[in-house]
């Protein structure tokens, strides 16, 4: 096979992102990583290369031990949960991975270990002392998103230490007012503490080389200009360590209450899960990330280029033994019906709900995905779109030409496979076009051009189906069965092309087709051949490919998606929290009494506010409401109010307001009157 970088290996390591184990697989994780991988890897296959495909769960890190202690589990409880939900249901939508291994098992934990223990020897970390929040009560160093406070940008009272996601902004735990520790709820205190640092910046010329000049054509656009962003901004020393009792243990004397950082241990996960491969089969592992003819690929989605671009490679070429990615081809995001995916407000269509909702339909799932991959751009998923890639792709091309081919041919030939006999131009325009087909998808895919590359093998399809309605079999048995042989042969042999070049994309339908042809699959090299079957060969009863989606099960998903809507805009608008304590001085401070709305007018030029004249028992006088979105002037004249009296005037739109009404407020943001609910004289008290 030739390669893009024109290069030839020996062998492929194929990677794709660890899933993180704190919750389950979305659709925008398929379309970003596990789909391409897993065809790019069934290619390598069928072409016969030495390829293993890694997969495993991300376990470690802050936000797990969160959601432990939010559920009252053990870390390892919730990523007991998560990898058990994770690795079943990529199982179930035939993701094939050689190993599917795990962060938190013993062999991980070794590996990781040494390879620290192998850098730090070597003296390539950097020691650092810093000032880190400590939780005196607790015995604790505080991770940035144990620390709770107030957002010095919004004034967001619960924004975390290293974000707020009122207003989106990334903060650090110092910038926070009023910092309270999430364990406790106590005000944490500054520390020193000790952390190893991976110097960056001293790998930044060799990067600069390795990733700009030498991957300057062969990488994708979005991952290149990414790295050369980080790489012209400057890179900094980074943190391999952090002061947790959750993850691989820093394998120093006096590092005790400490642990690897979670962004290095991850990605060392891949070498582990080999490891694991190689005692599970008894094969050596050396060779997939030792040997230079080793072609290393790493599928991850756009938020993980940093780390597999430029912090993995250096801590690769800096323990000095490791082959480094010869490409990483992130994708960008995959939307769900316009908005982005959130795991956290559950916008998401999830693959374990997925695979329940619509058994046997995992190939609907891997085509719609596919040809919807955020390859160059962010993409979105819509279920109509879902629909209608099955019933008018998958179900009306693909599933119509095999049908009608099989049915045709069961009806006129018992089952047989019937004789190439005499073939005419079309025909064989058509034969020397079938051959074109396999050298096309694998020039896409070697490309990392999975929808091209799909979009090629359903032109197949397409070109099987025009042949068939252009040479009409169903009329011309009767004047001549023997131009039907030829026909139906041709268009058998397109089915069973199709069986080859489907398989990286669609294996359950290529299962099920080869099933149906009496037939095992054939290797890529077969493909494009118009003798995969012999004549008189045995076909099994037909059956149909694809079944149509009807409106409602896809009006049953939209629902669950309206819903989940309707919950969170709840759930945002949550009950104000109380406000800090006061004394009854204070409180006999107010002035509050009843009164009654008399006179009312808008303001003019403004939205919002209405002039109100109001009888407070004591005088007649103005006070200025932004009430006026909410009433109009008639229907507030009359109303009995309860006015703050005492608050000092001020000068709205040029109108002096003397007072405040006292209006309730509710989670949707209406308003209404506060007021004495039998007729009372104004001017009466309130208190
Ligand atoms: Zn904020």
């Amino acid at each position: 096979m030739t390669d893009t970088t024109n290069k030839t290996f020996k062998r492929y390591t194929v990677t794709s992102a660890l899933p993180y184990a704190n919750g389950p697989i979305h659709i925008g994780h398929l379309a970003g990583v596990y789909i391409p991988a897993d065809i790019y890897v069934r290619f390598l296959r069928a072409n016969r290369r030495d390829v293993l495909f890694i997969g495993g769960s991300d376990e470690h890190g802050v936000p797990i031990t969160i959601r432990a202690r939010k559920e009252g589990l053990t870390p390892q409880q919730v990523v007991d949960k998560y990898h058990g939900i994770i690795k079943k249901s990529f199982e179930e939508l035939g993701i094939s991975f050689d190993v599917y291994s795990r962060t938190s098992a013993p062999i991980h934990h070794e590996t990781a270990s040494a390879f620290f223990k192998k850098m730090y020897e070597q003296g390539d970390f950097i020691e650092k002392y810093s000032e880190q929040y400590y939780d005196v009560d607790a015995g604790h160093f505080l991770a940035d998103r144990y620390i709770t406070g107030t957002c010095p940008r919004c004034g967001n009272e619960r924004a975390y230490g290293d974000q707020c996601e009122n207003c989106g902004s990334t903060l650090s735990a110092t910038e926070l007012i009023n910092p309270k520790s999430a364990l406790s709820g106590n005000v944490p205190v500054m520390k020193e503490t000790k952390h190893w640092f991976l110097p960056l910046d001293q790998y930044e010329p060799w990067l600069k080389e390795w990733i700009l000049e030498s991957h300057r054509d062969d990488w994708k656009t979005n991952v290149y200009g990414q790295c050369k962003s980080w790489l012209d901004s400057g890179l900094q020393p980074r943190a391999v360590t952090r002061d947790l009792d959750w993850g691989v243990k820093v394998p120093l004397d006096g590092a005790e209450g400490k642990v690897l950082y979670v962004w290095f241990d991850a990605p060392i996960g891949y070498i582990s899960a080999t490891r694991e491969w190689s005692e599970q089969t008894g094969k050596d592992w050396v060779p997939y990330w030792k040997s230079a003819d080793t072609k290393l690929v790493h599928f991850i989605g756009k938020d993980n280029i940093v780390f597999h671009c430029i912090i993995f490679p250096a801590m690769l070429q800096a323990e000095g033994t490791y082959i480094l990615p010869d490409n990483v081809p992130a994708n960008e995001f995959l939307n769900l019906e316009g908005d982005k995916i959130s795991t956290s407000r559950n916008w998401a269509v999830w693959l374990h709900e997925y695979l329940v909702d619509f058994p046997g339909k995992q190939d609907v799932l891997r085509y719609t995905l596919a040809a919807n991959a955020p390859e160059t751009k962010d993409n979105d998923f819509t279920w109509k779109d879902f629909q209608a890639r099955n019933n008018s792709e998958l179900l009306a091309i693909f599933g119509n030409f095999v049908n009608r081919t099989l049915v045709l041919t069961h009806k006129y030939f018992g089952g047989e496979v019937p004789v190439l006999g005499e073939v005419n131009d079309y025909d064989r325009q058509t034969i020397s076009e079938i051959a074109e087909f396999p050298g096309r998808i694998a020039a896409s895919i070697e490309a990392y051009r999975f929808r091209e590359a799909l979009n090629e093998m359903m032109n197949l399809a397409r070109l099987g189906n025009k042949y068939l309605t252009e040479t009409e079999p169903w009329k011309n048995f009767a004047t001549n069965p023997e131009k039907v042989k030829t026909t139906l042969n041709i268009s058998l042999q397109i089915c069973a092309n199709l069986s080859i070049v489907c398989e990286p994309f669609l294996p359950f339908t290529s299962a099920r087709l080869l099933e149906m042809l009496n037939t095992n699959l054939e290797p890529w090299a077969e493909a494009g051949s118009c003798t995969l079957l012999q004549a008189g060969h045995k076909l099994n009863p037909p059956a149909f490919l694809f079944d149509r989606i009807e409106d409602e099960p896809i009006a049953a998903q939209v629902k669950k998606l309206t819903d989940t809507k309707a919950e969170n805009a709840a759930e945002n608008s949550v009950i104000a929290e109380q406000k800090p304590e006061i004394t009854y001085d204070d409180f006999t401070k107010l002035d509050m009494r009843t009164g009654t709305i008399i006179e009312a007018e808008k303001v003019p030029k403004t939205a919002k506010l209405l002039k109100l004249t109001i009888d407070t028992g004591i005088d007649k006088r103005t006070v200025v409401s932004g009430i006026a979105e909410h009433y109009t002037p008639e229907q507030v004249i009359g109303q009995k109010v309860v006015l703050l009296a005492n608050l000092a005037p001020r000068n709205l739109k040029g109108i002096e307001s003397k007072g405040m009404i006292l209006m309730a407020e509710n989670k949707e943001g209406k308003l209404c009157f506060v007021s004495p609910t039998e007729a009372f004289g104004n001017g009466s008290e309130v208190r």
